[in-house]
């Protein structure tokens, strides 16, 4: 199993490494930083100030290098679909895509001091999380599993970045 990290627009490199180093340990899969791609101008909505992430995932899976099986693209821009003021991240239920933004996992975004190990805290697990999904994983009820839900910054800190025993095994079957 072969993961690439894809940067879409301007993304910091060195929160990839560290990223795909870590990734690397939770799905027992290789992880490469793949080469950026460009931010979809075209789904920029001046009204709410974000971005549309439906079209750039669909870009994103236009996109997918030859030799990947999954792709997570990163953002650095505040995202959001439809029915919701803004989302972490997105992904398609058991394919091959997911992305995350990073822009609201900073303390700073939330008028804090800058903090790098919380967010890089929040950064892993939005990442597992999204990737949880491509492998068909859906939201989970335990407060402290990674496939739980978001709804604000405080659910993602009150969750682990690991996955509860039963999303484990679900996870599991299939990486075999
Ligand atoms: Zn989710
Ligand atoms: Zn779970």
């Amino acid at each position: 199993m072969k993961i690439y990290i894809i940067p879409i627009g301007d993304v910091e490199k060195k929160t990839l490494l560290k990223l795909s180093w870590v990734l690397r340990e939770k799905f027992e899969a290789v992880f490469e930083v793949g080469e950026p791609l460009p931010l979809l101008e075209d789904a920029y909505r001046p009204l709410r100030g974000q971005y549309f992430a439906t079209p750039i995932l669909e870009e994103l899976k236009q996109n997918i290098p030859e030799e990947a099986d999954k792709v997570l693209g990163v953002l650095d821009v505040d995202i959001f679909v439809p029915a919701l003021n803004f989302i972490f991240g997105q992904a398609d239920l058991g394919r091959n895509a997911a992305l995350i933004s990073l822009t609201r996992l900073r303390e700073e975004f939330y008028g804090n001091s800058k903090n790098e190990k919380i967010f890089f805290y929040r950064v892993v697990k939005e990442s597992v999380h999204e990737l949880g999904h491509t492998f068909g994983l859906r939201h989970c009820d335990n407060p402290k599993c990674v496939m739980r839900f978001s709804n604000d910054i405080r659910d993602t800190d009150i969750k682990g970045a690991d996955f509860c025993e039963q999303c484990r095994e679900k996870l599991e079957i299939k990486l075999r």
